[in-house]
């Protein structure tokens, strides 16, 4: 028996193994969350200083996912290997640097266990299978733009276009949807967001979304089809209305305040995406038709 035979066989393996990687890409995906907006800021400013002919500004050290190594920001003492072990390592060394004991952000073992989660769920739901290893790939996608766009309000193409692409590729073997219904699916998902955009923005003169928004949208229905878009919507406004009341508590803003859209799309989009038929199912019934 080879080990891909016992993932196959045992759910409860596969799960367990897919929670692992999880929490090893999680550490990975704080990388990204923490990196990639700087790293486009940076490329930002090179461009615009070009546009506008400005001198280049003088080369600073490499900056990217892979360098500088991970460094404790109070002291500059360099993580080591193990000291970077997801979640184990933060128990271990309860919360705190090795070296000059100032507190580690929570952000990171959280961001570390929820993509643990994720992933060992999707492998229980799906099964030993090409389905879990796709939605895994998009749970942490939608997990780290979700994280970038609270912080930021962004979400990079580089990540929601990507996702797109390979859910339209992937639908060609039918995968989640036909690929009729993925064309038609990110279709609709960019235009019904565009429309709402122009309509608010003629109503209020105020931008009401950000383009990446339609985007993220466009890429969830090119993964599940178009039929996935009316619930994501749906849910997307009622997480975002409960969230976005104990936001505005806690922060005490004012309404004008930009609330990111992205991480409700995404929540959203990840419940219709495995659960849609069911909830539809259950509402059909529910409603008497
Ligand atoms: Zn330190």
């Amino acid at each position: 028996m080879t080990p891909l035979d016992l993932l196959a066989s045992s759910p409860l393996a596969f799960a367990v193994c897919a929670l692992i990687l999880g929490l090893l890409v999680g550490s990975f995906l704080n990388v990204v969350i923490h990196r990639l907006p700087k790293m486009l800021e940076r490329e930002w400013q090179t461009q615009a200083r070009d546009i506008l002919k400005l001198p280049e500004e003088p080369k600073g050290p490499a900056y990217n996912l892979a360098v500088p190594h991970s460094a404790c920001p109070h002291c500059g003492h360099r993580i080591r290997p193990w000291e970077n072990l997801p979640l184990v390592s933060y128990i271990a060394l309860r919360g705190r640097c090795s070296s000059c004991k100032a507190p580690i952000g929570r952000r990171y073992p959280i961001v570390e266990l929820a993509s643990g989660l994720i992933s060992g769920f999707v492998a229980w739901h799906f099964g030993f299978g090409w389905q879990a290893g796709a939605f895994m790939l998009l749970s942490w996608g939608l997990l780290a733009m979700s994280l970038i766009d609270a912080d930021h309000q962004i979400l990079p193409d580089v990540l929601v276009l990507p996702l797109l692409w390979l859910g339209l590729i992937l639908n060609t073997q039918a995968l989640n949807a036909s690929l009729v219904d993925a064309v038609w699916g990110a279709v609709a998902g960019y235009l019904s967001l565009w429309i709402v955009y122009w309509l608010f923005k003629l109503v209020t003169g105020k931008e009401g979304m950000g383009h990446g928004d339609f985007k993220l949208l466009a890429m969830l229905g090119a993964w599940g089809g178009w039929q996935v878009l009316p619930l994501t919507i749906l849910l997307s406004s009622l997480v975002g209305a409960v969230l976005g009341v104990i936001l505005l508590r806690l922060r005490d803003a004012q309404t004008s305040t930009p609330i990111p859209f992205g991480p409700y799309l995404a929540i959203a989009g990840w419940i219709a995406l495995l659960w849609g038929d069911q909830i539809t199912a259950s509402y059909m019934h529910f409603a008497g038709f």
